[in-house]
């Protein structure tokens, strides 16, 4: 790769709430340029204004908050190569466009929309390219002084790019090694229009990433049928030195794998194709974001980041900084990749169980304050502790802790039907006594004694401990019992032990 420093760009259109896709074209961005100590730009293309939807940009931004993916240059923050979004760009490419021209490398085109339909009816499979171009309305075809009076008159117009037919062109892709195809299949693709005074995508978006000093463009695959074209434009404006590399990554696959992941995959499975939330403006339609669904946004970066790269390792928990150590441009993958949401469950029970008890605990409170239950933080913190293993989210973990924080009123009917014996109340009732004497409530010492009493008894051990449960717990669920006894405390503990008796009988 070459000496230059390195700068990448996210460059979304604001047209509706990030894709995931997208996500994780910025997340690969992000890693290549905080390896390389370059810079990561924000770009926003919205040149194509029939396509904007309000609130687009600012959902995108407040994705990469909680995402905690930073930028260094870009819209909303600044940088010496702004402004960075391309509405507020307009004379730039004006120029740019200009230098076209003047060059003979794109000329005017004055076909009418209505024109065009008429050719596109008569001609089929008909393009707009060296066969055809001279039969329409355009500075090539027209002589000089009717196009001079055409453009003196503001007739609405469009400048198109004169693409030379008959030759290969060679897209050096980072990931996909040589992609050749023959300019004879492009057509002279509209730069410009002037109705609305603005460039196309491809216009902005070659001259933003040379004025921008972009050293990689690392994007989708979708933009591969673009990447000739583009080559060809840095080559007419004669930009090719600082022409950026160009790597276009693979595909998101539906869970099954059989085609591109669509929101509808989402919506028919269940899983969120969004970072956040998305209120559509128009139709009202809200569509499921990770963050509300419960994922921590680390679970999500690493979740992702294995989507069309992996380390070279079976190695899959990554840290962000570990992600940015070990990610490879060079290692992603040519094949889609299947969206597989239930690792990101994996990851994101993998996460949990990395977070701190107490920070746990924090956001569980609202849970059961709502309840109206209040215990100590410093308690609750060490039942999340005990019980975290079990969720795959946070929001799971109140229903998961509640039994030591409430006392059971109902006893699990199938449970108490196979684990309430016959002399389940008179055994409970010692085992409160022999509970009821112990001064040390610790964990151990309340095992050791339990455990001697049971054996000087010559009770059986499953009998006993299954009828403790479901008096303690309400159920049969829940981790070693003298563990949840400790917390609750021998006063808690003998509480349900004797309430159990008399509701069971
Ligand atoms: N505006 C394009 C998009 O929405 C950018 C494509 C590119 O990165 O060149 O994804």
């Amino acid at each position: 790769m070459s000496e230059r420093k390195v700068r990448v760009r996210f460059a979304p259109s604001p047209t509706g709430p990030l894709h995931i896709g997208g996500v994780r074209t910025a997340l690969y961005n992000y890693l290549f340029a905080r390896q390389h100590g370059g810079d990561f730009i924000f770009r926003i293309e919205d040149t194509d204004s029939h396509r904007f939807v309000p609130g687009a940009e600012e959902y995108i931004i407040e994705s990469f908050k909680w995402l905690g993916l930073e930028f260094d240059e870009g819209v909303g923050i600044g940088g010496d190569c702004g402004p960075y979004r391309q509405s507020e760009r307009r004379d730039i490419y004006k120029r740019y466009v200009q230098v076209l021209i003047d060059a003979g490398k794109a000329y005017y085109a004055f076909d009418t929309p209505s024109e065009l339909e008429a050719k596109r009816a008569e001609v089929k499979n008909f393009q707009y390219d060296a066969s055809t171009r001279m039969a329409m309305r355009n500075s090539l075809s027209l002589p000089a002084d009717e196009v001079a009076r055409l453009l003196d008159s503001g007739a609405a117009y469009v400048v198109r790019f004169k693409i030379e037919p008959g030759e290969d062109v060679h897209v050096n892709d980072i990931i996909r090694g040589d992609v050749v195809i023959n300019s004879s299949i492009l057509d002279d693709k509209v730069l410009y229009k002037s109705a609305d005074g603005l460039p196309t995508y491809h216009l902005a978006n070659i001259v933003d990433d040379h004025l921008m000093r972009v050293s990689h463009v690392i994007r989708g695959e979708e933009w591969l049928p673009s990447a000739p074209l583009h080559m060809l434009l840095y080559r007419a404006f004669g930009w090719e030195d600082t022409m950026p590399e160009f790597a276009h990554l693979p595909l998101l696959l539906k869970p099954e794998g059989n085609g591109k992941l669509s929101k509808r995959d989402g919506d028919r499975l269940g899983f969120p194709v969004f970072p956040l939330e998305w209120h559509d403006p128009k139709t009202g339609e809200v569509s499921s974001g990770y963050r509300e669904a419960g994922y921590l946004p680390e679970a999500v970066i690493n979740f992702l980041a294995l989507l069309g790269w992996n380390p070279g390792t079976e190695q899959e928990l990554m840290s962000l900084d570990e992600l940015i150590h070990l990610f490879d441009l060079r290692r992603c993958s040519k094949a889609g990749a299947k969206f597989d949401f239930e690792k990101c469950k994996w990851f994101n029970h993998q996460y949990i169980q990395r977070c701190d008890d107490t920070d746990l605990a924090r956001q569980m409170l609202p849970q059961m304050q709502a309840e109206g239950v209040t215990a100590p933080l410093d308690k609750v913190a060490k039942v999340v502790g005990m019980m975290k293993g079990r969720v795959s989210f946070v929001k799971e973990l109140w229903d998961t802790c509640r039994f030591f924080f409430v006392a059971p009123t109902d006893y699990d009917e199938k449970t108490r039907k196979k684990r309430w014996k016959e002399e389940s109340p008179r055994q409970m009732l010692e085992l409160a006594d022999v509970l009821e004497g112990i001064d040390d409530f610790s964990l151990h010492n309340q095992e050791r004694i339990v455990m001697q009493w049971i054996e000087d008894k010559g009770y059986n051990t499953g009998i006993i401990m299954n009828a403790f449960r479901l008096a303690i717990v309400g159920e049969g669920k829940g981790p070693q019992m003298f563990d949840i006894t400790e917390v609750l405390g021998k006063e808690e503990t003998l509480r349900r032990l004797r309430r159990a008796v008399e509701a069971l009988n």
